[in-house]
């Protein structure tokens, strides 16, 4: 383990105060002793770093997936006080609300046989991939702007959705407080053209098998049987969501300065989180997580056309399980110490995961806490989880949001070709259809974390539970 970090559990460790100079709190994180292997020494310090900030409540948290980011680890959690705390668009990260949702299927493997390259090509054709991907609709400002402050509700009038998608749905697909006159006009022109498109990178789109139960009566509520075909879609906010990144980070660097606030790192540019800066990155912020749910509705109702089409079944029979958010902030309440506080929650490539009873979770789910839903990668397991009451407790109801990555994509490049990556895949039954095979090699299954020992550590935690587990059988990348 790096040195001066300090073992707090069987899977916990602890970054005590002085790590780094000025931290007001100690950070956090959770790993195996065989994921921390590959820990890297700059997200431990990233982690320090954010400790630093001024209103952080509790610890600054990583979650088992955690590597490097841009200010904030990936795999961070930090909540703030909403009058003495911080916002901070390095708590968020560049692809606003990238999330992942799960679409349940009454198919099974053997409805599967015969089509399924068929059926990835259908689906490959209908859902725009690639980093310059563009829209299959054209759409006027006003739809952008309705996409921005109503997210998926704004699908669901315009007949790109199920009003149960709604319900099951973070936040139920559309975030308050968005406000459109705090994205830029620069912003609005790079989103406009990308609505309903899959992007490139770790972005995919892939048929799972859900092979085995872990947990029968959470996956019973979830619709969830052994066998089952599943669809996962993985996607943010496109250009809009970055651009939305990148101006702000410009205003709240000035804001930093203008408040006073000393950072050991640049990447950290914050304001406090009531004040004007804060409040106008938060409503940006808002709109692009809004912009990225409309997104994954879009894309959901294409992948819904073609199977629907290919099967002979009805868009109703292809259930959203849920839909989480990866990346966002948000104004929360939970209780520290015994008593309830509202504040500001970051989540940097990590999933709420709110517990049985916790407020917005649909009333299916009440009992059992919300889905967690966790992709591993293009060769191995990806697994459907349960929020619990321990999230609820010790990380702000959060939990991992994938495998994280180990390897840089330079480095996953040297390893294999993205032909040869294809090969292999295709002999173990996983078919992948991607726009480029040189954005294919980045992605390779090596490039990340083992997705079943991440997802041990949150288990064992408590942070989350496991439900299910998901194989690949065909996948879409950008
Ligand atoms: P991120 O949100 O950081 O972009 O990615 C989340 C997680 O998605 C990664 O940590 C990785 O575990 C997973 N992932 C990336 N590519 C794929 C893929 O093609 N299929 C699946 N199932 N998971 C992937
Ligand atoms: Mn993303
Ligand atoms: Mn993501």
């Amino acid at each position: 383990m790096i040195e001066g970090v300090k073992r707090a559990g069987l899977f916990e460790w602890e970054v005590p105060i002085g790590f780094v100079p000025g931290m007001r709190v100690p950070g956090r994180f959770f790993l195996s002793e065989d994921l921390g292997q590959t820990l890297e020494a700059g997200a431990v310090q990233q982690l320090a770093n954010v400790a630093t900030m001024p209103g952080i409540v509790g610890n600054s948290l990583a979650m088992p997936d955690i590597h490097w980011g841009y200010g904030f680890p990936i795999g961070g959690v930090a909540a703030f006080d909403m009058t003495e705390g911080v916002i901070s668009p390095g708590g968020v990260g560049f692809d606003i609300n990238c999330g992942v949702r799960l679409i349940a299927s009454p198919l099974t493997g053997d409805d599967l046989a015969g089509t399924k390259r068929e059926l990835i090509e259908e689906i490959f054709k209908a859902v725009p991939t690639g980093v310059g991907a563009r829209s299959a609709r054209t759409l006027s400002n006003k739809d952008l702007t309705g996409m921005m402050t109503d997210g998926v509700g704004w699908c669901v009038e315009h007949g790109f959705g199920l009003p149960s998608d709604l319900v099951h749905c973070e936040e139920q697909g559309r975030m308050e407080h968005a406000d459109p006159d705090a994205v830029s006009a620069k912003a609005r022109q790079r989103g406009l053209p990308q609505a309903g498109t899959l992007g490139a990178g770790n972005h995919f789109l892939e048929i799972q098998i859900a092979e085995e139960i872990l947990d029968a009566p959470a996956a019973a509520a979830m619709g969830i049987t052994e066998g089952q075909i599943c669809f996962m879609i993985h996607c943010g906010s496109r250009g809009l969501g970055h651009q939305v990144c990148t101006d702000h980070l410009q205003i709240l660097e000035k804001a930093t300065k203008k408040y006073g606030i000393s950072l050991p790192d640049r990447q950290l540019a914050c304001a406090p989180v009531e004040s004007p800066e804060g409040r106008s990155y938060f409503g940006a912020m808002a709109c692009a997580a809004n912009y990225a749910w409309a997104n994954r509705q879009m894309i959901t109702h294409e992948v819904r056309n073609v199977v629907a089409k290919t099967f002979g079944i009805a868009d109703e029979d292809l259930p959203l399980v849920y839909d989480v958010a990866h990346n966002v902030a948000k104004y929360e309440r939970h209780t520290v110490d015994g008593r309830e506080r509202e504040l500001c929650v970051h989540r940097k490539g990590a999933t709420r995961a709110f517990g049985p009873g916790a407020s917005d979770i649909p009333p299916v789910y009440e009992e059992i806490g919300q889905p967690v839903i966790i992709p591993g990668s293009m060769g191995t397991s990806s697994y459907l989880l349960r929020g619990t009451a321990t999230a609820m407790e010790r990380s702000f109801g959060s939990t991992c949001h994938g495998a994280g990555r180990v390897l840089s994509r330079t480095q996953a490049k040297k390893d294999i070709t993205g032909k040869a990556l294809r090969e292999q895949l295709a002999k173990e039954g996983i078919l992948v259809r991607a726009h480029s095979d040189s954005v294919l090699a980045e992605e390779a299954p090596g490039a990340y974390k083992p997705s079943n020992e991440v997802v041990r550590v949150v288990d064992r935690v408590g942070l989350s539970t496991l439900v299910a587990r998901l194989e690949p059988q065909g996948v879409i990348k950008g």
